[in-house]
């Protein structure tokens, strides 16, 4: 492991001229490049010797509802048919993407229960070599009626996005989303098992910031865990992000001055919440900072878009093509090779003082 994998910037040094460049290069990767032969025989670790062992999947770029922090309201355009992953293709990549070491899935979208075949799917990924964990996260439209067989497919859990408990206030910021369909789906998850079940909720000043102590009463008699999320400038709402930020820091001022201390139950190494509890609540709460306090040091994933690239960071643009090399005849060890080569380019992060935002995609390709 090198000196950068311990969670800090490298100091002033021939090593941080190095870092930055690295950092700031938005890689334009093409596949006909040649690219260095990796040793298949241990987990590919990035080059800040970071393991990374957990792919989220955006299984379409589609979606039932239109959320004003996740896509604009006119103007969105969709990736046509031809240019998707097939199930065969995606299923290539998932072997291949275990035997370099990732464990960890998540299916998400645009809405991944759009996915005509998501059952078939999870039963095929689950059954892949290596992979010991899938879970998916969802805008609870479709989940009561297919709960139960994404359970018995091999579903392990969901995160399930709620904003709001005022279905006026929910339909505003969804663009149409009916709550009491949301809320049948996370009792149809709860009554099936896709459990310990997370809720999520994209906190925008002046749309929902006003019910947060409300949303976090949902833990006090459900094991559930609430995560506030900060909303993030990506391409497409970069001026609702830009206004409506709330930062942790003042959404834990808020929920103390309501409940009390709330007691921290801290950080797992592969998980960006910080985790509290109110006292005495049957559920904790999560908060996700990725713009006051990004989680970079830490980070262990990467995330598959649904036209077949490895995107590399979430505020990046740096992308390499598997599609690509699937559909020029690549062989299942030249993949593996291509996925390898992706995570050691891998750059740290974002939160950089550079300034540089994503123009690529828009949270709706890319998945949260
Ligand atoms: N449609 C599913 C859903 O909404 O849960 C899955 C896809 S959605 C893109 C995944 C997550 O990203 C959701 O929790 C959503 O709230 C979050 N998200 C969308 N836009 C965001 C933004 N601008 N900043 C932070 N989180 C965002
Ligand atoms: Fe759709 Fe999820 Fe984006 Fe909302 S956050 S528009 S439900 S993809």
């Amino acid at each position: 492991m090198n000196e950068h994998a311990i969670g800090t910037q490298p100091a002033s040094s021939a090593a941080s001229i190095a870092f930055f460049e690295r950092v700031n290069h938005i890689t334009a990767e093409t596949t006909h490049a040649p690219i260095p032969t990796y040793a298949t025989d241990a987990p590919a670790h990035d080059s800040f010797g970071r393991r990374i062992d957990y792919l989220r999947i955006s299984l379409t770029d589609r979606c039932n509802m239109r959320c004003v922090y996740c896509m604009p309201e006119q103007g969105m355009q969709f990736m046509p048919r031809p240019e998707l992953l097939t199930t065969d293709e995606l299923l290539r990549i998932l072997h291949a993407a275990a035997r370099a070491g990732f464990r960890k899935i998540r299916l998400t979208g645009g809405e991944p229960m759009l996915r005509r075949d998501i059952v078939e799917l999870i039963g095929a990924v689950k059954a892949i070599p290596g992979i010991e964990h899938i879970a998916m996260t969802t805008n609870g439209l479709r989940l009561k009626s297919a709960a139960g067989a994404l359970k018995a497919a091999g579903l392990d859990r969901v995160n399930v996005s709620i904003d709001s408990l005022d279905p006026v206030r929910f339909r505003f910021m969804t663009r149409g989303g009916k709550l009491d369909d949301v809320w049948s789906g996370i009792q149809a998850a709860q009554a099936v098992g896709l459990t310990p079940l997370k809720l999520n909720a994209v906190v925008v000043r002046g749309l929902n910031d006003h019910e947060v102590v409300n949303l976090a009463a949902l833990t006090l008699h459900n094991n559930w865990e609430f995560r506030f999320i900060e909303v993030m400038p990506l391409t497409g709402v970069a001026g609702v992000a830009q206004d409506g930020v709330v930062s942790t820091a003042e959404l834990i001022e808020r929920l103390e001055a309501a409940y009390g201390p709330l007691a921290s139950l801290g950080q797992s190494h592969s998980d960006p919440a910080r985790r509290y509890r109110i006292a005495g609540a049957a559920g904790t709460l999560g908060f996700i900072s990725s713009v006051t306090d990004p989680f970079c040091s830490t980070c262990n994933r990467m995330r598959l878009t649904a036209d077949g690239r490895l995107h590399l960071c979430l505020l990046r643009d740096n992308e390499v093509d598997l599609r690509g090399l699937l559909r020029r005849g690549a062989s299942d060890a030249d993949l593996e090779q291509l996925i390898r080569h992706a995570v050691m380019i891998k750059p740290w992060g974002h939160g950089l003082p550079d300034g540089v935002l994503p123009t690529l995609r828009g949270m709706s390709q890319l998945g949260g």
